[in-house]
This record gives C-alpha cells, sequence and structure tokens, in this order.
C-alpha cells in the first residue's frame, strides 16, 4: 500500500508549524490502520534541525527540499517540488494545513496532478465506499469530513478515482501526539537545485513583515468565550478580567464579532478558530452547532447562561444557570482569594 504524505509548514524560527504536527500524529494513526509509512516533506532554508522535531510523531520518511531560495514561501516553488515527490513517491493520501499557505498550496498541487482535493476537513476517517452505480466497491479510502452547507451538515467525501486523495486540515481540530522520542526516520535529499534552477520569480517581494500573533489560543489552557449575551463590547471587559486571574485567552462567537464586542481574530466556530483547551468557559454563549464545531474538543466546558435549556448544557460538564454579571464577579473574587 502506497504510503501517506504530510506537507510541513515551516516557520520563521525554522520550526514545524503547530497544523503540521496535528498533522503527522493523524497521519501516523491514518498509516498503522493502512500498514503503511508516514512521509513528510519540508521545503525551506536551514531545516537541519526538522527531523529531531518530527521524527517524534512516527514520520519515516523525511524528505527535506534545503535550498535559500526556498523560504520564504513561494506558491510556485513550493507546489514544483510538492508536485516532484508526489510522483515519486506515489502516497495515496496527502495532507496539508487549512493555513493561508496551505489553502494556496494544496489547490494549484492539485489541480496540476488533476486529482480532488477536500478543503477544510475537521475530521478524516479510513473507511471503504460502495460505488451502487459502478456495482464495485472500493476498499480503505479517506473519509474527508468538514461541515457543509452552513455547517448544518457534515459531510463525508471521498475520492475512489484518483491518488493521491488530498485534504487540508484545519488547525487545532487534532491533536499533537509524539509517537517515541527516539523515533527513528529516514532523511531523503531533495536535489532542490535542479527544480529551482532558472526559476524567475513573478512576484517581487518589497518588504516582508511578520506580525506577532495577537490572539494565541494554541498555548491556551484555558480559554473564556463570551458570546452575544454579554451584551456590549463594554462589559467584555469582564471577561477580560476573568481571563487574566486564570491566564486564560479570551474567544467569542460569531455573533459577538458581528455586534463589535470583539474583534474578528478572536472568533471561534466554523468560520473562526478551531480551539481545544483544557477548560472553556462559554458566557453568554446558546450553542450553535457553528460555534460548537470549533470548541467540542476542549477538555471541560463550563457554560454560564441564564437559559438552563441553552443547547451548550448539552454539552457542558457543568451548567451555572445564572447571570454573567452577577457569575463572573464572583468567579473572579474567588480565584482571586483561593490564590491568595
Ligand atoms: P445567541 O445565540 O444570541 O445566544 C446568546 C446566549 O446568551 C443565549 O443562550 C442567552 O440565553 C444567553 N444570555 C443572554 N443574556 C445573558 C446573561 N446576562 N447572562 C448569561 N447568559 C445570557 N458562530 C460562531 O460562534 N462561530 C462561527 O464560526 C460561526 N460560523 C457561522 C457560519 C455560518 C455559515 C453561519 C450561518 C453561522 C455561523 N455562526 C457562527 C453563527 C451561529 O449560527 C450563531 O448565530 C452564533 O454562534 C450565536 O452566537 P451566541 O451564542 O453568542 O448568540
Amino acid at each position: 500500500m502506497n504510503n501517506i504524505l504530510v506537507y510541513l509548514e515551516i516557520e520563521e524560527n525554522s520550526k514545524v508549524a503547530d497544523i503540521s504536527l496535528e498533522l503527522l500524529s493523524k497521519g501516523r494513526k491514518l498509516a498503522n490502520e493502512l500498514h503503511c509509512s508516514l512521509e513528510a516533506l519540508a521545503i525551506g532554508h536551514n531545516l537541519a534541525d526538522i527531523a529531531k522535531e518530527v521524527f517524534p510523531y512516527g514520520v519515516d520518511f523525511l524528505h527535506l527540499a534545503d535550498s535559500k531560495e526556498l523560504y520564504p514561501y513561494i506558491t510556485s516553488l513550493h507546489a514544483k517540488i510538492y508536485q516532484h515527490v508526489i510522483k515519486k513517491i506515489k502516497p495515496q493520501i496527502a495532507l496539508t494545513g487549512a493555513t493561508s499557505i496551505g489553502r494556496d498550496l494544496a489547490p494549484r498541487v492539485s489541480s496540476s496532478l488533476e486529482v480532488g482535493l477536500t478543503a477544510d476537513c475537521t475530521d478524516l476517517v479510513i473507511g471503504d465506499y460502495n460505488d451502487r452505480k459502478e456495482k464495485k466497491i472500493y476498499e480503505n479510502l479517506l473519509y474527508q469530513i468538514r461541515p457543509a452547507f452552513g455547517g448544518n451538515i457534515i459531510a463525508t467525501i471521498v475520492n475512489p478515482q484518483t491518488k493521491p486523495q488530498m485534504a487540508t486540515v484545519r488547525e487545532g481540530v487534532m491533536k499533537k501526539e509524539i509517537v517515541a522520542e527516539d523515533y527513528q526516520g529516514k532523511i531523503i535529499k531533495i536535489d532542490a537545485k535542479s527544480l529551482t534552477d532558472n526559476f524567475k520569480n513573478p512576484v517581487k517581494i518589497i518588504s516582508r513583515k511578520i506580525e506577532a500573533k495577537k490572539v494565541n489560543f494554541g498555548g491556551a489552557g484555558v480559554i473564556v468565550a463570551g458570546g452575544f449575551g454579554v451584551g456590549s463590547k463594554e462589559n467584555f471587559e469582564k471577561l477580560y478580567q476573568l481571563a487574566e486571574v486564570l491566564n486564560a485567552e479570551v474567544g467569542a462567537t460569531r455573533a459577538a464579532v458581528d455586534a463589535g464586542f470583539a474583534p474578528h481574530e478572536r472568533q471561534i466556530g466554523q468560520t473562526g478558530v478551531t480551539v481545544r483547551p483544557k477548560l472553556y468557559i462559554a458566557c453568554g454563549i446558546s450553542g450553535a452547532i457553528q460555534h460548537t464545531a470549533g470548541m467540542e474538543g476542549s477538555s471541560q466546558i463550563i457554560s454560564i447562561n441564564t437559559d438552563p435549556n441553552a443547547p451548550i448544557n448539552t454539552i457542558a460538564d457543568y451548567a451555572i444557570v445564572g447571570d454573567l454579571n452577577t457569575v463572573i464577579p464572583k468567579l473572579i473574587k474567588s480565584y482571586k482569594d483561593q490564590s491568595k
């Protein structure tokens, strides 16, 4: 059985992005199920330490294209090398993060190879597909699972006809899991020079500025999120105060963002980010499917809502039925008293 390939996104400090480590973790599980190997592709510059970083995630083969002109990311060059590796190793599955880079790169590669691509998956599972029209059963396909029709249904998409089965996956939906610190993989160097020679970049980069992330959901063990029930931008301050005592990050629903209570980068859910903190405190949030799709992987959920029948309570571990305007100050006082 052919292998699984994960495209690694490399950040400014030559570190592998979290999304890629999440994909490797999922890729390893899928590879175990399919009895095949897990391969990774790193394209960039100064990649000497990448192997140490990714082998513990169970990578069997690491393809390295290390060359000055490959960093920062350039669509055409990265696409060329990605295609080259796919043509060479013929993976059955190729995974890319649903990030700005992944959303730019994966469609280029899939269209040039004339294979299908499912964007923004939230889960990947192996399964069979019975094509009744063709009277044929396709075994061990990749079920590419993602919300569809405004998040009202969860669609399972299969691609039986062409290989690799390509998918981009949303950040934060899969867990990073190390297999073994001393996992032994093999490095395969790509002759990047022969692929990039004579390359004339059609894009002229005049200046490049990397903005520090304003919101760090990935590193947050606790998220205090507010919904439309918070009532105003001013009242959102209460959530920031609670977040401060809990060393938490602040999130918001789309309704709260649309109402101007919180900035867009804090939006959690189907059209925002996906989070899975240890603790998620949902304040004045009803629990619409488009919101819960982005936070139901949290280890513990506490809801604070005046409505005992709010849908969020069906997924909450603890539901505090009450007005957030009285509950949040009490929580802040209680945490402060306890930490004295
Ligand atoms: P509401 O549904 O209005 O709920 C407010 C809650 O606050 C109620 O349960 C109420 O009982 C409670 N409340 C009121 N006052 C208080 C108080 N004083 N104390 C305590 N509780 C109080 N939504 C997202 O969040 N993220 C997304 O990414 C997203 N993407 C979407 C994509 C599409 C295509 C569509 C169609 C919708 C999307 N939505 C998304 C919107 C989603 O459907 C809901 O409209 C939204 O999540 C509701 O936000 P809310 O819970 O803050 O507001």
